[in-house]
């Protein structure tokens, strides 16, 4: 039954964060309260299968908001007492790479070791990966992540959340060198994106100052000018992080690795660079349940269990063995 081939991938959304303009960490824990029993007998039905023909449960230990993640441990927990049957934690930002990994006869998977971009509401890592489990983080933001750059200059703008996809879609009909935003400083492989947020906050102030309907009159200019802006941070790193590892083989994943502009910057790459790249369906970009199913098998494979005892981390690092 155990395979690494997708028979259902059912996503419940929050729509609540809308109205609240990010997400409220309460509100969040009790929708998935709420979703949890509705989603698992959904993605039952659609894989066509019952519950006790399940292998194994595989659950996300962290990191995220601790209430959400309660409500999925304690979940997990409980069914693989039920059931009888193996439980298997994962770390959310491995989840993310080994996507990869999920079978699709469209796409070939990176062979070991490669570069990981992890770029996603949370998290911009630059990983090097040198087999599924040994991992090695080279570099990650010092304050925002990747996502929260677009979701919070959105907000300035007026954009609802979550912002990104909104930005993205603007984008695409602007100018991107239409307003020129500074790109930070950072030494190595680490990121900072709190000082582009702060830069295009003063700016839309004084242009408004001036002009009320500014961001009206150039919400498509500004919208591409603060995606160039980041996808040039994003890509200078991990240009960077190639030229000192000798790696060629790149991957991005998470919510942001849905992004038009980064997904034309790594492909451009591939070809100006000679890299072989490896860019996730959509529906692998933003948080998904088969990148948890596909962490479970490989770990189910290596026989790699956890009991019982087991509890979430809100904050929790890619173990580096
Ligand atoms: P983490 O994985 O770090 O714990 P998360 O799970 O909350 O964070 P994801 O679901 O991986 O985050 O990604 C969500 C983020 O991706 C949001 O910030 C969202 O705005 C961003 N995002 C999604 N699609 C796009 C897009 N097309 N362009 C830009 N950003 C996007
Ligand atoms: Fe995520």
């Amino acid at each position: 039954m155990c395979n690494d081939s997708v028979l259902s991938n059912v996503v419940a959304t929050q729509k609540i964060h809308e109205e609240y303009g990010g997400v409220v960490p309460e509100l969040a824990s009790r929708a998935h309260q709420q979703h949890i029993v509705p989603v698992i007998h959904q993605a039952l039905a659609k894989a066509n299968i019952d519950k006790n023909q399940l292998s194994a449960i595989a659950f996300t230990r962290g990191p995220g908001l601790l209430g959400s993640l309660l409500v999925g441990t304690s979940f997990a927990k409980s069914l693989s007492l039920g059931l009888d049957i193996p439980l298997i934690e994962v770390n959310h930002m491995q989840a993310h790479i080994l996507a990869h990994f999920i079978k699709d006869e469209a796409s070939t998977k990176p062979e070991f070791p490669f570069l990981a971009m992890t770029i996603s509401g949370g998290h911009t890592q630059i990983v090097l990966v040198k087999d599924y489990f040994s991992m090695e983080i080279l570099g990650e933001t010092l304050d925002d992540a990747v996502g929260e750059a677009f979701d919070k200059t959105a907000k300035i703008i007026g954009l609802p959340y979550p912002g990104g996809p909104l930005v993205d879609a603007l984008a695409q009909k602007g100018n991107p060198k239409a307003f020129p935003f500074p790109i930070p400083k950072v030494k190595g492989l680490d990121f900072s994106f709190s000082g582009l947020k702060t830069s295009i906050l003063y700016f839309i102030q004084k242009q408004t100052a001036e002009q009320p309907d500014f961001v009206e009159q150039h919400k498509e200019d500004i919208c591409a000018s603060i995606q160039y802006t980041i996808v040039s941070i994003l890509m200078d790193k991990l240009k960077k992080a190639v030229k000192q590892t000798g790696i060629k083989r790149v991957a991005i994943g998470g919510g942001v690795s849905a992004n038009s502009g980064i997904r034309a910057a790594v492909q451009k790459a591939e070809k100006e660079k000679g890299w072989t790249t490896f860019i996730p369906k959509f529906e692998y970009c933003t948080d998904n349940a088969a990148m948890i199913g596909i962490v479970g098998f490989l770990k189910y494979r290596e026989g790699d269990f956890t009991d019982q005892s087991i509890s979430a981390k809100a904050r929790y690092n890619i173990p580096n063995p």
